[in-house]
């Protein structure tokens, strides 16, 4: 594999090179990369997106023939398959540079018990895929996809259930422990993701009790802490407290969040105070400061961090290197989605870290609201796909003139 470290600017250290587009797109074709080009100009614009959104939701549920172009465009770019079978073939094409596959059934809102058994049931068969497979080694699951909404939201608030609801619970819980069990029998490190604030708690205590569970030895479960979340580094702070005191080990995935806009919105309209950070830079700040205390805590931790930011990739990457850790630590994961910052995944895999990613599968119909946040985080609006639409032209142009 081509080794792709830099010296830093210090000299110190040796840094991978994340602009090094000849290692980020070496897995793509040149037709491949054009279509991905194409595909980036077109998301790039916010009212194409917006329509094709649109229409493409109106046209798959009238049942009229466009499985096809998405699944040859947008799919093709960021999912793996529609079933676990076709996505372990992306997931070995990603094993040969090196980067992890995460099968992440992305099939959301289907909020009745009968489903989310089913749910249940396919993220115990992604963890069958991953037992003794080294191209999958992490699984995960949305608390969303196993209880439902309601209750999550009830149970965070300390509300007193109804019978029913309680079932619900019940019912929900005995899913996550069966999940958790599985993966612990198949020594499969799991990844539980985080959702609106305001279902969180329910999710942290579930997430903390099956950590005190199977986290003796090692990070096996993995909860989710989101940055841009200004109590978030009180809250790691007391798990590791939690965990030095009961001996267990606490896997945390770290992100900045994905729901800022909704946090806003809630906050404002009933009048409590706005869980966000003020800024961006503040959210840097603690996302900076929560990859310092994992690493100082590395002993008693996992850590998977999950971003597409650059400063914040290398940023422990340095810290590693300070620290005298090796690359390839079993502790430490660096994440990305599919089909998003390949120039991260790649290069960092190429200078000897371990890297994943999420790969998301799913019947076409059923991934599209997936997809479609996909798009629009991916317009020129928020600002994603300038870097990697420049990405994808510069590769292009190296290629050409070689
Ligand atoms: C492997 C992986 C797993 C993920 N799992 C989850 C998950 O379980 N739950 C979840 O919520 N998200 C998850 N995400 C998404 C993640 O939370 C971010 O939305 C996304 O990665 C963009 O943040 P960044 O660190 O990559 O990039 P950056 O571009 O550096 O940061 C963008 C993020 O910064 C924050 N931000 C932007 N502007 C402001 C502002 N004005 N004020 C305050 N904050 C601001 C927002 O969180 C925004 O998403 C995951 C991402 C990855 C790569």
């Amino acid at each position: 594999m081509q080794q792709a470290d830099v010296k830093s600017p210090s000299g110190k250290t040796t840094l991978p090179d994340l602009g090094n587009t000849a290692t980020a797109f070496a897995h793509k074709s040149n037709k491949e990369l054009w279509q991905a080009y194409w595909l980036f100009r077109i998301i790039g614009t916010p009212w194409l997106t917006n329509l094709g959104s649109t229409l493409t939701k109106a046209a798959l549920a009238l049942h009229l023939p466009v499985k096809g172009i998405v699944k040859a465009t947008v799919f093709k770019q960021f999912c793996g398959g529609e079933n676990i079978q076709e996505s372990l073939v992306t997931a070995h094409k990603l094993a040969q540079s090196g980067v992890g596959t995460i099968l992440d059934f992305s099939v959301e809102g289907e909020g009745d018990q009968a489903a989310m058994d089913g749910t249940a049931a396919e993220i115990l068969r992604t963890i069958a895929a991953a037992k003794g497979n080294p191209d999958i080694p992490f699984s995960v699951f949305k608390p969303s996809g196993l209880v439902r909404h309601d209750v999550l939201e009830k149970v965070s608030a300390g509300a007193a259930l109804t019978p029913d609801e309680a079932t619900a619970w019940q019912q929900a819980r005995s899913r996550v422990e069966r999940i958790c069990q599985a993966a612990f029998e198949a020594q499969v490190p799991l990844l539980i993701d985080a959702e609106e604030s305001w279902t969180q708690p329910a999710v942290d205590v579930l997430a903390t009790e099956m950590m005190e569970r199977f986290n003796k030895e090692r990070a096996l479960v993995y909860s989710t802490v989101q940055m841009y979340r200004h109590d978030r580094l009180e809250f790691l702070r007391k798990e590791l407290e939690l965990a030095a005191a009961k001996g267990f080990h606490v896997g945390m995935k770290l992100v900045r969040g994905a729901y800022m806009e909704m946090e806003r919105e809630r906050a404002a309209e009933k009048g409590y105070r706005d869980p966000i950070g003020a800024n961006k830079a503040a959210v840097d700040a603690d996302y900076n400061a929560a990859l310092r205390f994992c690493m100082e805590h590395i002993g008693r931790m996992g850590v998977l961090n999950g971003t597409h930011n650059e400063e914040s990739t290398l940023l422990l990457a340095r810290m590693m290197q300070d620290a005298g850790i090796a690359k390839n630590d079993p502790r430490i994961h660096f994440g990305q989605l599919l089909g998003m910052s390949d120039n991260i995944s790649f290069n960092m895999a190429a200078a000897g870290y371990n890297v994943v990613k999420y790969v998301p599968y799913g019947p076409v119909r059923k991934v599209l609201p997936y997809l479609i946040r996909r798009a629009q985080e991916n317009t020129s609006a928020r600002g994603q796909t300038g870097r990697e639409l420049s990405l994808i032209i510069a590769e292009r142009k190296r290629r050409a003139k070689a």
